[in-house]
């Protein structure tokens, strides 16, 4: 067998394997009994040391070797040169890092979580403190394997965001903060938007089948996919021809399972429109994590909480919860969904104040990692940052440091993907709205196949394929940009709050 097709039979194997593993983590989220959990434990790690072993294999690194020369003679952009480099990077990455190391991150962060968890109950950071010294430790060795780096936070972002660097992310949000902490400060002064509506008793069969509906018209085909309930909202694919979603409905709280919906259905689509001729191979995937939030992002708020939308779907809406909303105008509720008001928590956090809660987290990460904080004074750092971008202190530090499960897991470079998401969004749609001017129309019609359409052709197709900044640069014509999120926010946000 030539050397391109043993490798595309081993990364068929590698895909197949990994299917495998995501339907045991889909299982364990939505069905499995919680008596399973031990043996689920050890099937997902035999099945993930089994994908491991093959991507890290001798014969893979030979492979890899041996295909070199015919690599410099292939198109750049073609399948095949790229399924070679994407497999390249993802050995590469792997066999750097020291099983010991593996190993004992692994133990790390079982503690870690079970510490993390019991902190956060008692409101106690202390109980949390020693894991989190040893996470930090632990994460500042595994930038080393990497050495030499332009900065000791390029290795934690590049296993989220292929090829982006620290300082390009830094560079971002210093033109965003300041306009957002404005926003907000402005925002703020002005009187509250009434959003009471939002906290009535809504029917939790009802708004599971609003959202069906929703989701449906925007294009996910329920032939590839399906709906399940989970603690925490989440997508998973197995390969490119089933991608099924999850959901929490909350009865007083009816934007949970209604925009969580939304925002799910936005990262099933993307992987339901990679291209088939990716399918089996490690590029059938979003491009990276920003790009996969920027799809979930652009169907959650620049399509789910657009006016053009609701002109569509709020008749429906009143029909279905009438005693919720017959009194409450149009108007009314699309300033209600649209509420912008700071609050402590990230996950419950409006579009206006977001990208603070991930700045200030980013900020701390690198201070972590650099060794200019000491874990014991981050709670008083992240309070700090909280009443200077927000303007709010949380009361304690269950409401604060230690609301978010991520540096539990030893999650480190992962936070700043959730705002570089609502940032690539906005860029996307400027260009979108230019190819598609009667988008708006549309959606006041309900109709949604030409976005959807646009999306394919333009991101979903190609997969993990290229790097982020590299899609990003080949769809809008430049980089990772803030420009058109800050102004889609003063625009939308001027309006709503008269400012
Ligand atoms: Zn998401």
């Amino acid at each position: 067998m030539d050397d391109l097709k043993r490798l595309k039979s081993l990364a068929a194997e590698i895909a197949d394997i990994q299917a495998a593993i995501a339907l045991l983590g889909w299982d364990q989220q939505t069905y499995m009994p919680s008596g399973g959990a031990e043996d689920r434990g050890d099937a997902l790690s035999t099945l993930s040391n089994l994908v491991h072993q093959k991507i890290t294999s001798p014969e893979m690194g030979q492979l890899l070797e041996d295909l070199r020369s015919q690599q410099d003679e292939m198109d750049p952009d073609s399948n095949d040169a790229r399924l070679i480099k994407v497999t390249r990077r993802d050995y590469e990455k792997r066999v750097k890092v020291s099983s010991e190391w593996v190993k004992e991150f692994a133990k790390a962060t079982t503690m870690a979580h079970s510490a993390w968890e019991e902190a956060r109950k008692k409101s106690d950071f202390s109980i949390f403190q020693s894991h989190l010294e040893n996470i930090v430790r632990l994460r500042r060795d595994y930038s080393s394997f990497f050495a030499p780096y332009d900065h000791v936070y390029d290795p934690q972002l590049d296993d989220f965001e292929p090829g982006m660097k620290t300082a390009e992310v830094q560079a971002i949000f210093t033109q965003v903060r300041p306009v957002q902490v404005s926003l907000i400060k402005r925002i703020t002064a002005q009187t509250a938007v009434d959003d009471s509506f939002m906290r009535a008793h809504y029917d939790e069969k009802a708004q599971r089948d609003f959202g069906v509906e929703v989701i449906s018209r925007f294009g996910y085909d329920w032939n590839h996919g399906r709906q399940d309930k989970s603690a925490h909202p989440f997508t998973q694919g197995f390969g490119i021809g089933d991608v099924r979603i999850t959901t929490r409905v909350e009865p007083n709280r009816m934007a949970t399972a209604l925009f969580g919906t939304m925002h799910e259905a936005g990262h099933a689509l993307y992987e339901l429109g990679v291209d088939p001729s990716l399918r089996r191979t490690p590029m059938a995937s979003g491009a990276s994590m920003a790009l996969h939030e920027s799809q979930s992002r652009m169907w959650e708020n620049l399509v789910g909480r657009s006016l053009a939308f609701w002109k569509f779907f709020y008749p429906r809406f009143q029909g279905v919860f009438h005693s919720q909303v017959e009194k409450v105008s149009l108007a009314t509720f699309y300033r209600g969904i649209n509420k912008v008001q700071p609050s402590y928590i990230r996950v419950e956090a409006d579009e206006a104040t977001y990208n603070l809660h991930i700045m200030l987290r980013l900020e701390l990460e690198i201070a972590l990692l650099e060794g200019s904080l000491a874990v014991k004074d981050l709670p008083q750092a992240w309070n700090q940052r909280m009443r200077e971008y927000l303007g709010v202190i949380p009361p304690n530090d269950a409401l604060g440091v230690l609301q978010d499960v991520h540096w539990s897991e030893g999650l480190f470079g992962y936070f700043p993907t959730y705002a570089l998401g609502n940032l690539v969004s906005v860029q996307l749609w400027e260009v979108i709205q230019k190819d598609l001017p009667n988008l708006d129309k549309q959606m006041a019609l309900g109709e949604f196949g030409e976005l959807l359409s646009w999306l394919r052709q333009h991101v979903h197709r190609f997969g993990a394929k290229f790097e982020p900044q590299e899609l990003v640069q080949k769809i809008t014509g430049s980089k990772i940009n803030p420009q058109p999120y800050l102004r889609y926010l003063q625009v939308k946000y001027g309006e709503i709050y008269h400012l």
